[in-house]
Parts: C-alpha cells; structure tokens; sequence
C-alpha cells in the first residue's frame, strides 16, 4: 500500500505571476542617522562620485522580501522535497549535519593563505578526507585540488600525459566506450588527445576482442565508467586491465558515482590506475545549478610524483605541512586546496556512516534501483537483461508505438510530483530513461513513483494525448529547451 504523498506546491496557471511587489516609499530597513554633515559630503568624496537620485531598487518591507524567495523556493523542485531520480547524478539527501559542521568557524573562517603552523586543524581534515577516500577507492596517492568531475577527468588524463611523457612515449589516442559520459570524451580532447570510440557489445559492456584490435602502442588510457551508463558492472573488469597494461597504457575510470561500489568493491584493486569520484554526488553535498563541487583524483604509486601541487604531507612531529617542491608535478589545477567546504561535508558524511554505514548504503542504492527495475519491467522496455546495480536504464520502446516518448513521460512525471529522471541518456539507448533512485527514498516514496510510472504507462495506451500536452500543473508548461539553454534569460528584466 502506498502512502499518500503530499502534493508538490504548484499554482494554477491562472495565477499572475506575483514577482514586482516593489510600492514607491515601501522601505525594508531603517539607516542609522547620517554621521556627516550633508554639506561635506561632497567635498570628502568628490561631487561626481555623488548618487542624486535613488537608485532604481525595489522598495520593499522585509516581509515583502520573504514572501517573495520562500515563493520563488516552491516554484522549484528540489532534493529535500522528495525523490529525484536523475540517473547518473546521485541526487541523494544531504544530511544536515554536514551543512552545520561545515559552518564551524574554525573551518569556514580559517583563511587559505594562513600559515601552516596555524592551519593545522583544516590541514588534518584534508588529510583525513584523503585517507577515507585512499581507503574507499583502494588507491596510492590522491589529489583533493579538482573543483568537479570534469575537473578531476582533465585532472587526471593530465596526470596520465605527464607519466607518458617522462617514459619518452608520445602517445595520441585516448579509448573511450560508446556508453561513457560526454564529459570524458570532451576532456581527452582538451588534454590533446584524439578520441577513439569503443562499441559496446550486445551485453551493454566492453566487447573484449574489439579493445584488443583497438589496444595498440599509440593508446595512452582506456577511459571508463565503472559500473557503465548502463548500472552494469564490467565483468571482464580483470581482463580489460590486463589488455591495456599489456600495451603499457593506463586504465582510468570515472568514479563520479560510486555509490554501488562504497565498501563492497575497490577500483585499485580491479586494476584502475586513475580515478575521479564526484564528492558532490556519492558523499552528499548539494549539488546541481553549478554549485562547488569536489572531484578527487586518486592514483597508484607510479602516478603519484605528477600529482598537483602543493602534495599535503606529514613532517616532523606529526605536523602536516604543504610541499610545493615536486619537480615532476603537472602543477596547480586549482587555487587553495580545491573546494574546502565541500571536503568537510565529505569528511562529515563518511565518518557519520562508517565503514559499515558506507557499504550499507550502496547495498540500498542497488535495491532501490532493483526494485524498480522489477516493478517497471513489464510496463517499461528494458534494453539490456544484465543485473543492474545504483541505475536502471529503461526506453520508450512500448510507449513510441503510440506515439508517446520518453520526453512525454518525463513531463508527465511532474504532474504527479516527481523529478523526472535522466532522459535520452546514455546515447546507445534509443529513448532512454535512465533512473537512480538512490538509497535515500523510503519504501513509499519508491511505491509512488512506481505507480505514477505505471499509471503513465496506462495513459499512454488509453489518453496518449494526455501524456504528449504535458506537464499541465506546473508553472511552466513545455518550453523550447533549446532556446532555453542557448539563449538563456537569466535576469528579470520587468513586466
Ligand atoms: C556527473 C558525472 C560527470 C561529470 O561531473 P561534474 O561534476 O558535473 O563535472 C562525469 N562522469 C560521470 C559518469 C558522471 O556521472
């Protein structure tokens, strides 16, 4: 039985879009009395540098301001208002202790340019953070610098140029599978090298026999995403090493999300050599709209010397200390220590779970998305049969035959108060849906979203036209995405 779900606050359409409530002579805060007298004000700071008339701001009363943001607040949909089952983004709950231990004054008003002597503490969670995170991804060496994932890809394709470079191989081509991520594609190009594209086989994984026609002495890495696009786990993962070390390359994989592998499997210890991990998605910090981010990138002991500078290290007496002095480091990537805020709620998050914690919740990321799986497999085409884990990847393929595709469904999914999931992603799925519940939803948030995915399904047969017109209670209704994203209008700009 399903509980019954609070409806998500939208406002009927007919509703006038209540956003200039400035009212001449409205005022939010009274100024302490002028200090100056008035007719010297010009002569301290110049006439020309006088304001004659006021300015063209709102003139609003505190409430008024209050009003207006808690309103602007439930136009939108966010993570703490319920499930968001964006596949491949890990938009899971952020627990609020982290919020709250990241805005400790020791940590968030300490300055990146203080001394190391007086900057042991914030030093120490670095440090901490890079031994959780060595330990979760069973690697050497780890760099904390990178801002994001892509971050931590360009990161560590350069960390992979430079060990080339100091064994006098001049490499050109970097491998990457047809599921991969558009980002490792984008960053192999931008690090100079040319791409060469894996076909995956009818499996959904890397065909084994192509990567070997493919491995050759010009490759510098494999670049992959473990478990893939597909929420399948390589299950050549040991042989696929093997092909690439044979050839003296490197493998990288993109560990943006790991939340299927957190104490239940390493990427050291299959055989990675690099490794990215998006701190913003499996160790919760609010992300999406381009917040700050964290993209670690983690290495075995070969790449460890081009790792950015400063490397953090312990010196005598257990003091920690930053050292600038790695001749061989592909330099900085970042200003500071990367994302320090970001770090801390890392840090905050890993130790609140635990080991046992940390294992638990990838085990509930893969039910979540199992159950789902199972319970949308019939109403739902399932391109690849192979054991999925933290994602399933559905199509349109049932639902196109009337005329009712995966864009429909996704908006329709907002009428019943979901998130849609990841849409026509990744590309080797015609019409995907790709959906990661993650391991914060309870039974009944996922029983909901089934049955508005099931009762969606039903409409496609019965009211096609129904699923293509909507959403129909949202604020905004079907827009030119496109323009949207091209052509951006990012400032009210009035009436
Ligand atoms: C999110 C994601 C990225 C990119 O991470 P950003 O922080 O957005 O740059 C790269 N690869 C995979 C597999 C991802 O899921």
């Amino acid at each position: 039985m399903s509980r019954k779900r609070h409806p998500v606050p939208t406002i009927t359409i007919s509703e006038p879009l209540i956003f200039e409530k400035s009212a001449p002579g409205r005022v939010g805060c009274t100024l302490p009395p002028l200090d100056v007298p008035a007719q010297e004000i010009s002569s301290l700071v110049g006439s020309k540098n006088l304001r004659l008339e006021i300015a063209e701001f709102p003139e609003v009363s505190e409430f008024d301001v209050v009003q207006h943001f808690t309103r602007l607040s439930t136009y939108n949909y966010h993570i703490d208002l319920g499930l968001f089952p964006l596949g491949s983004c890990t938009m899971k709950y952020n627990p609020k202790l982290n919020e709250a231990v990241a805005r400790y004054d020791g940590l968030s008003r300490s300055h990146p340019l203080q001394p190391d002597s007086v900057s042991q503490g914030c030093l120490e969670v670095l440090k901490m953070l890079e031994r959780c995170l060595l330990e979760i991804l069973g690697m050497d060496a780890i760099t904390l610098q990178p801002a994001a994932g892509a971050h931590g890809e360009l990161t560590g394709i350069l960390l992979a140029r430079a060990y080339h470079s100091a064994h006098g191989r001049a490499r050109k081509f970097i491998l990457i599978p047809d599921s991969a991520h558009g980002t490792n594609p984008a960053t192999a190009v931008i690090a100079g090298y040319t791409t060469q594209t894996l076909k995956s086989n009818d499996k959904g994984c890397i065909d084994l026999k192509a990567l070997q026609a493919a491995m050759t002495e010009d490759v510098a890495c494999l670049m992959l995403t473990n478990p893939n696009t597909l929420g399948i786990f390589e299950e050549n993962i040991i042989e696929i090493a093997e092909v690439v070390h044979s050839k003296d390359g490197l493998l990288y994989m993109d560990g943006a999300n790991m939340n299927a592998l957190l104490g239940v499997a390493r990427p050291g210890d299959f055989g990675i050599d690099i490794v990215h991990m998006n701190l913003h998605k499996t160790m919760s910090t609010p992300h999406g709209g381009g917040g700050p981010g964290g993209g670690p990138v983690g290495v075995k002991k070969i790449l460890e010397p081009y790792l950015p500078v400063p490397r953090l290290e312990r010196a005598d007496a257990g003091k920690l200390r930053l050292n600038y002095d790695c001749p061989q480091a592909i330099g900085r990537v970042r200003a500071f220590h990367g994302n320090f805020g970001v770090s801390v709620r890392a840090l905050c998050y890993i130790l609140t779970c635990g080991r046992d914690g940390l294992k638990k919740l990838s085990e509930h990321a893969v039910l979540n998305a199992n159950y789902i799986r199972y319970r949308l497999q019939e109403a739902y085409d399932l391109p690849y049969r192979q054991p999925t884990l933290h994602e399933v990847i559905f199509s349109d393929k049932q639902q196109a035959k009337n005329d009712v595709h995966t864009i429909d469904i996704a908006k329709r999914l907002m009428d019943y108060g979901f998130h849609p999931p990841t849409t026509y992603f990744p590309l080797i799925v015609s019409g995907a849906l790709m959906i990661e519940p993650t391991e914060s939803p309870d039974r009944e948030e996922l029983d909901a979203f089934v049955e508005a995915m099931l009762a969606i399904a039903e409409e496609a047969k019965t009211n096609p036209n129904l699923v293509r017109e909507a959403p129909h209670i949202t604020r905004s209704l079907r827009f030119d995405e496109v323009t949207a994203a091209r052509k951006p209008v990012l400032r009210w700009t009035g009436a």
